[in-house]
């Protein structure tokens, strides 16, 4: 049997062949058979270009339809997609380069030049471009290779794409993904978030990254549904999509946006059946605020790069603000100590690890460290911390790395944000750990006051006083006008750390 992931989406593609897949605004749409035959041409260009089954194909483009359809072209000749931020710089890409040694790059037409001169350095023996409105030397390929008519037999643990993680500590790693664990995770996302033929996504997310590219495109694949394809998240657009869409999947940051504009009301997202939210916590304010304008309750998930989705809130039951839900079906969750990898009592907070057909093969040339973090008994240990709670959904409490030991003392910040957010005046909050002579680590909060509102570090000690043990109460607290975030809406702890690290060196 032929696991290819691509064969499914086929066979859900023929049926579904005068159906819309893809919708643009400027209307650069795909049918589902439209699309079928461009991929076929693709991979035909990939094919002539000698990619060979199991090869990397590197991909740093703007999103397109065609971006899609490059990734789909790259699973039915069996080569290996590799999508990379559109933010990578050319340093950064030369890494990628020389660590996957991909048969192809896929760049931006605006990029040639710089790409050849990486990819030269590296021995990347092709490079082909590929424009926003289906223009680019790999399109003209396609259009002139012999379209490619089979699908590549793949196995289920052979690699269907490897990205790469986004580092924020060391060089980034590629998670290496099969067809099994692509194809069980939309299966079951399609299932449980209940996708049908009817569903129309509002696509406002990267497609370099898991949430875009797997939870979003692979979902609307399985189910034969469509999706209104947005450059970018704009709020304006997002809104008059609402009329036509149905689903909306987002990053906390899409929700606290929408929230800002007084358009947002159960009439304008009446047409809107769910709106699920992942890729960073979203808080229970948030959460609350936007059923208490819309009417919806947002469905938080919860998973990684290198593991799939592996937690959800239920479609039917209750959707509990703050938490990421249960496992998935098939998926296998434990709360271990972090040294002896053994479950902790219920209610604990200690290392998630997660098992089942949705996690990774391992990183990339790098087999020590997916030793490390892939347990000889198959869990991977994520590096989020989280405890399970007596009705057993999940609340994650941070990053193991953004943990505070101030003075001897666990600190999860998320504890800390928790209670500054709901103090008037403050719009949100991160809290960080930063070297101080005594305690190791001093806590520390900082701040983004809501508009107009007057806060000062006094107040917002004394206001903690009493609401939390010392030894989790901040010793500074820093105002700014925003937290820095990365693409997905991730707060960059680690971009702040660096920022305060000084302040209490001579404290
Ligand atoms: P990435 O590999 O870029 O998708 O990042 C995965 C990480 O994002 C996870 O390990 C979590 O730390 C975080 N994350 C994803 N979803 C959530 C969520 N719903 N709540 C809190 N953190 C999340």
């Amino acid at each position: 049997m032929n696991h290819n992931l691509f064969e499914s989406f086929a066979r859900r593609m023929t049926e579904r062949k005068e159906h819309d897949f893809i919708v643009t605004p400027e209307g650069r749409n795909y049918t589902y058979g439209e699309a079928l035959e461009v991929t076929a041409q693709l991979a035909g260009a990939l094919i002539e270009l000698g990619v060979k089954p199991g090869d990397r194909v590197a991909v740093q483009v703007d999103k397109s339809p065609e971006a899609i359809l490059l990734y789909l072209a790259c699973l039915q000749m069996g080569g290996v997609y590799l999508p990379l931020n559109t933010g990578y710089t050319a340093g950064e890409i030369g890494y990628f380069l020389g660590n996957a040694e991909p048969t192809l790059f896929v760049c931006q037409p605006d990029a040639l030049e710089v790409a050849r001169e990486v990819a030269r350095e590296t021995a990347c023996p092709n490079v082909e471009t590929l424009g926003t409105d289906s223009t680019g030397s790999l399109m003209v390929r396609a259009r002139e290779s012999a379209a490619c008519n089979g699908v590549a037999d793949r196995a289920r643990n052979d690699l269907a794409a490897i990205l790469y993680t986004s580092g924020t500590t060391g060089r980034s790693k590629g998670a290496m993904l099969t067809h099994h664990n692509l194809e069980s995770n939309s299966r079951t996302l399609a299932e449980v978030w209940r996708f049908t033929e009817q569903d129309r996504l509002i696509h406002a997310l990267p497609i370099f990254h898991t949430h875009g590219l797997f939870v979003a495109c692979n979902v609307i694949l399985m189910a034969g549904a469509s999706m209104l394809f947005l450059p970018r998240f704009d709020v304006d657009t997002v809104i008059e999509a609402f009329r036509e869409g149905t689903t909306l999947m987002g990053v906390p940051t899409f929700y606290t946006r929408l929230l800002q504009d007084d358009r947002l009301s159960p009439e304008l997202t009446s047409n809107m059946r769910l709106f699920t939210s992942g890729s960073a916590p979203l808080t229970a304010e948030t959460h609350q605020e936007f059923y208490r304008r819309t009417g919806h309750a947002i469905l938080e998930r919860y998973g990684m790069t290198e593991t799939n989705m592996n937690t959800s809130n239920p479609y039917d039951g209750e959707r509990i603000a703050g938490t990421v839900g249960l496992p998935l079906p098939g998926v296998e969750i434990r709360i271990t100590d972090p040294d002896t990898h053994t479950p902790l009592p219920r209610g604990e907070i200690g290392m998630l690890e997660v098992r089942g057909p949705n996690v990774f093969r391992g990183y990339w040339r790098m087999p020590e460290k997916t030793r490390e973090e892939l347990l000889d008994d198959g869990f991977f240990v994520t590096g989020d911390l989280a405890l399970q709670d007596e009705k057993e959904y999940i609340h994650i409490v941070g990053r193991d790395k953004d943990l505070v030991i101030s003075g001897g003392f666990n600190v999860y910040p998320k504890e800390v944000e928790q209670v500054i957010d709901e103090m008037d005046g403050v719009l949100e909050s991160a809290v960080i750990g930063v070297p101080h002579p005594d305690f190791g680590e001093g806590v520390t909060a900082v701040v983004v006051p809501e508009t107009g509102a007057s806060l000062d570090e006094a107040g917002v000690l004394d206001a903690l006083k009493g609401r939390l043990a010392k030894y989790k109460q901040p010793k500074r607290v820093f105002f700014v006008e925003s937290l820095p975030r990365n693409t997905m809406g991730k707060v960059q702890k680690n971009q702040l750390r660096e920022t305060y690290r000084v302040i209490y060196q001579d404290a």
